[in-house]
């Protein structure tokens, strides 16, 4: 039997990590040491106090049972008091919070909740491929907004045309950026706000972020712009602060009832987050050990030996503000797809091309800094040999 997929399925470019992944396989069945720089995943383990938490919890009986798909009141209560302390944003848990399964599940489910068929959803390229494909998925067309370098990766949003800001129901913003590390403040914000009340389009920023930042700097929540609740959501996660993307935790918080027709979406689709993984999160957002100083420190030691080293041989970057991502042009005569191969090829590490996040990243190239200091110099050496 052959089944025919739906359009839906075969219109979906294959996701990118998949192919990384095939390739470092390849590499690996001939005996090559390769190193991976291409996936943005924690490599350090989740902290103890954390997992206890989650073990303790684990032995609860009523924990066993189907949680609330919107996520236990007390969940709610950490992360609006966890806004509260680290944004200064008053949250109302019970209308203005609901769990998510990590945010990429919101972020994918969100455009189901407001586009029918043909509406225009804006999405910056290069950017999170899952703004793109959610709204493919819900049957709404992406509508590629340029980022580019000379305006700090923000979108002109006096560059797009009228009629598709007036098709428009969803814009997708995300700072600190994956992949370019920028970041944005509250001025910008205030232009989204603008914008998005001019056309009545929801705003759904990204702040998955917020808390990988070096230097001091705090990276500020959308929701602190005046306005901001009237017209958009934050989705945000454990996931990078605490070492717990397998965990599978998150939240989308703000404008009352965005926040509410997703979780009246998810009520018919999963049943919420394992209890025992929701408290392991208040845990984390609420104990004070689950301070994210020492681990930015961590990243940014492998920030500083990256920028260096590149720079070292011939590249003239920035030490990016946030994010464990060092973006960067490829050198001069190189497509972004020539360069990692090359760099495959002559140094056995895999580096993300910027293609992978839209046609807007062609030129550039992704450095993840999510594994050790030890490794990552090995990877920075093969680099500067290869390169030579
Ligand atoms: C890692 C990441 C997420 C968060 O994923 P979770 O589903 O919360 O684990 C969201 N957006 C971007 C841009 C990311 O890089």
């Amino acid at each position: 039997m052959k089944f025919v997929e739906a359009e839906r399925i075969r219109n979906l470019p294959p996701y990118l990590f998949a192919r990384i992944e095939q390739l470092i396989e390849q590499k690996r069945a001939n005996g090559v040491d390769v190193i991976s720089l291409g996936i943005g995943d924690p490599d350090l383990p989740t902290p103890k106090f954390i997992i206890d938490e989650a073990v303790k919890e684990l032995y609860n009986p009523p924990n066993h049972q189907y949680p609330s798909s919107a996520g236990m009141l007390s969940y709610r209560e950490a992360v609006a008091s966890w806004y509260n302390r680290r944004f200064g944003v008053e949250l109302d848990p019970k209308r203005e919070v609901v769990s998510l399964i990590g945010s990429k599940e919101g972020i994918a489910h969100i455009p189901w909740c407001y586009c029918n068929p043909g509406d225009v959803v804006l999405v910056p390229d290069p950017g999170y491929p899952v703004y793109g494909q959610g709204t493919i998925l819900a049957g709404g067309i992406p509508y590629s907004l340029a980022v580019t370098p000379d305006r700090g990766y923000k979108p002109d949003f006096g560059t797009v045309p009228k009629d598709v800001a007036q098709k428009a129901k969803i814009l997708f913003i995300n700072y600190p950026n994956n992949p370019t590390a920028a970041t944005a403040d509250l001025a910008f914000f205030e232009e989204v706000v603008a914008f998005a009340r001019k056309y009545e389009i929801l705003v759904c920023h990204d702040a998955a972020y917020s808390e990988i930042a070096y230097e001091g700097y705090k990276p500020p929540s959308f929701l602190e712009t005046p306005g901001a609740r009237e017209v958009g959501i934050e989705f945000h996660s454990v996931s990078k602060a605490y070492n717990m993307t397998g965990w599978r935790v998150g939240w989308a918080v703000g404008n009352a009832d965005a926040v509410q027709a997703l979780g009246r979406l998810k009520t018919n689709i999963d049943s919420g987050v394992f209890q025992a993984v929701q408290y392991a999160a208040i845990r984390a957002l609420t104990d004070p050990q689950g301070d994210p100083t020492e681990l930015c420190a961590i990243y940014q030691a492998r920030r500083n030996l990256v920028v260096n080293t590149l720079n070292e041989i011939g590249w003239n970057l920035e030490k990016p503000k946030a994010t464990f991502y060092i973006w960067a042009p490829v050198p001069a005569g190189h497509t972004s797809a020539s360069f990692a191969e090359l760099v495959l090829e002559n140094a056995g590490v895999v580096i993300t091309p910027g293609t992978g996040y839209g046609a807007g990243g062609e030129g550039y190239f992704r450095i993840s800094l999510t594994l050790s200091e030890q490794r990552l110099n090995e990877a920075m050496e093969r680099i500067r040999s290869a390169l030579k």
